[in-house]
C-alpha cells in the first residue's frame, strides 16, 4: 500500500502541498505536543453536566473524535475512538491529539496543523491509525476549530472516518495501470527487434531475387512491406502512448496561447495544403506541463484539419472559458462531424471510424489528448453532428493537482 498520506485545507483556506513522509519522523513531534495539562480549577455542576450530554452526543457518532482546547489539549475522546485504539482520555493527555498516528504521517500533519492552531482554519488528512491490536488502518480525519461567537477558536474537534477499503482499491488500480504501462511499453520496445528482422530480410529477398521472381511473387513481397512498415508505425504509436503516461509532469505556469501557436507552428505544411484557416481566442496561462500541452494542441488541431470535408477549406477556431474551478477549451471545426454512437469510443486506444485509404492514421491520436488530459486532472470529451463539424472540449483544473 501507499505510503504517502495526503493533506488539504478545506472550507475557507489554500491548498497545501503534498508531502512525502520520512520514516524517521519522531512518534509526537515537538511542534504537535501540547503543554502537558496544567492542574486545572475544579468544574462547576452545570459545567459537568454540559460535558456529561457532549460526551453522551460524541460516543453516539460511529467515527473516531477527539476534541482538543484551544491549546491543543486533548479534552474528550469518543467510544468508537477508545475501542479502536484502546487509548482513553488520560492516555492522551500531554500528547497533543495524534497519539496512535503512523510515525510516517505525522510529519506531514505536523506543519499544518501549527498553521491551523495558528489562523483557526481547518484541514483534512489522509492518515493511518494504529488500532489496539497493533495494526494501522487508513483514516481521513477532518480537523475543524470550534469557535465562540467572535469566531475564536476556543477548541478543536477531529472526527476521523476509516478508509482503508478506500485506499486499497486506489492503490491496487495505481498498480495495475502502472503494470500495464510497463507491459505495453515493454512489449511495443521488443516488437521492434523481430521487426526489423522481418523487414532487413525482405529487403535482401527484394535485391536478391526481384529478378527471378514472377509478378505474382513481386506483389507479395510488396504486400509483406507494406504490412511490416504498419505494424511499425502500430509499436512505435504504442510506445509512444505509454510514454505520455509515465515519468513526471513538469508543471510550470504555461501561456497556452504560445503553447497552441507552437502546435500549429509545427502543423503548417497542413494548414497551407489543406487551405485551413486557424484562429485563437484569448487563451488563459495555465498549470501545465507544456510539451504535452502542445501535443494535446498538435493532436486536436491535426485532426480538425484532417477530418475536413471534402472541397470545403477547413476553419478551426480555439477558444477557452473559466468556470469556478476550471478552464474549458474548445476546439472547433467544420469538418465531418463524428456520429452520437461513435463518440465515446474514438477515445480509445486504435480506434478509427474510417478506410485507411479515405483517411490515414493509426487511431491513437485521441487517446494520447485523452491522457495527456487526465494526468493533468482534467476530462476530454467532444460534441458533433455528422456534416456539421466537431467541438472538442477539455478542462484543465485552477490550479491544476497533478500525480507525481
Ligand atoms: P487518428 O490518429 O487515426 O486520427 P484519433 O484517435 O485522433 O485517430 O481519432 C479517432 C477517430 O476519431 C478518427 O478515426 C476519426 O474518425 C475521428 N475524429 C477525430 N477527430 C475528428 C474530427 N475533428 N472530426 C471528425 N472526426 C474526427
Amino acid at each position: 500500500m501507499s505510503q504517502v498520506g495526503r493533506l488539504g485545507w478545506y472550507g475557507k483556506g489554500i491548498p497545501v502541498t503534498i508531502a512525502a513522509m520520512s520514516a524517521s519522523q519522531p512518534a509526537i513531534t515537538d511542534a504537535m505536543r501540547s503543554p502537558t495539562a496544567q492542574s486545572q480549577p475544579a468544574p462547576s455542576v452545570s459545567s459537568i453536566e454540559r460535558m456529561t450530554a457532549r460526551q453522551a452526543l460524541v460516543d453516539a457518532i460511529p467515527h473516531l473524535i477527539v476534541t482538543m482546547g484551544a491549546d491543543g489539549e486533548v479534552d474528550c475522546v469518543n467510544r468508537p475512538w477508545r475501542s479502536f485504539t484502546g487509548i482513553g482520555l488520560m492516555e492522551m493527555r500531554g500528547s497533543g491529539g495524534w497519539k496512535a498516528t503512523h510515525p510516517e504521517d505525522l510529519s506531514v500533519i505536523d506543519a499544518t496543523w501549527v498553521r491551523a492552531r495558528r489562523d483557526g482554519y481547518p484541514f483534512e488528512v489522509e492518515r493511518r491509525i494504529r488500532a489496539s491490536d497493533g495494526s494501522y488502518r487508513w483514516h481521513l480525519t477532518r480537523v475543524a476549530p470550534l469557535q465562540d461567537a467572535q469566531e475564536t477558536a476556543v477548541g478543536w474537534i477531529s472526527t476521523s472516518t476509516d478508509i482503508h477499503h478506500k485506499r486499497a482499491y486506489e492503490e491496487s488500480i495505481r498498480q495495475a495501470n502502472h503494470e500495464l504501462q510497463q507491459f505495453a511499453y515493454v512489449a511495443s520496445h521488443d516488437l521492434q527487434e523481430p521487426l526489423r528482422m522481418v523487414t532487413g530480410y525482405l529487403s535482401l529477398l527484394q535485391r536478391r531475387c526481384s529478378g527471378s521472381l514472377d509478378a505474382a511473387a513481386n506483389e507479395y513481397v510488396g504486400y509483406a512491406f507494406d504490412g511490416a512498415a504498419r505494424m511499425q508505425t502500430l509499436i512505435q504509436q504504442l510506445l509512444d502512448f505509454s510514454r505520455v503516461g509515465q515519468g513526471n509532469l513538469r508543471i510550470t505556469q504555461v501561456d497556452s496561447a504560445s503553447a497552441c501557436r507552437e502546435a500549429l507552428a509545427n502543423l503548417g505544411a497542413m494548414v497551407a495544403q489543406s487551405r485551413g484557416a486557424v484562429s485563437c481566442g484569448p487563451l488563459p496561462m495555465v498549470w501545465a506541463d507544456r510539451t504535452q500541452l502542445v501535443r494535446l494542441f498538435q493532436n486536436l488541431l491535426h485532426n480538425a484539419l484532417l477530418y475536413r470535408l471534402p472541397d470545403v477549406s477547413p476553419t478551426v477556431r480555439i477558444t477557452a472559458q473559466p468556470t469556478l474551478s476550471e478552464w474549458i477549451f474548445c476546439v472547433h471545426d467544420n469538418g465531418i462531424g463524428i456520429a452520437a454512437e461513435n463518440q465515446a469510443r474514438i477515445f480509445d486506444v486504435f480506434q478509427r471510424l474510417h478506410a485507411r485509404d479515405d483517411y490515414p492514421g493509426t487511431g491513437m491520436g485521441l487517446a494520447v489528448c485523452k491522457k495527456i488530459v487526465e494526468r493533468h486532472r482534467g476530462r476530454l470529451w467532444v460534441t458533433s453532428e455528422p456534416g456539421q463539424g466537431s467541438c472538442f472540449f477539455f478542462s484543465l483544473p485552477v490550479p491544476t493537482r497533478v500525480e507525481a
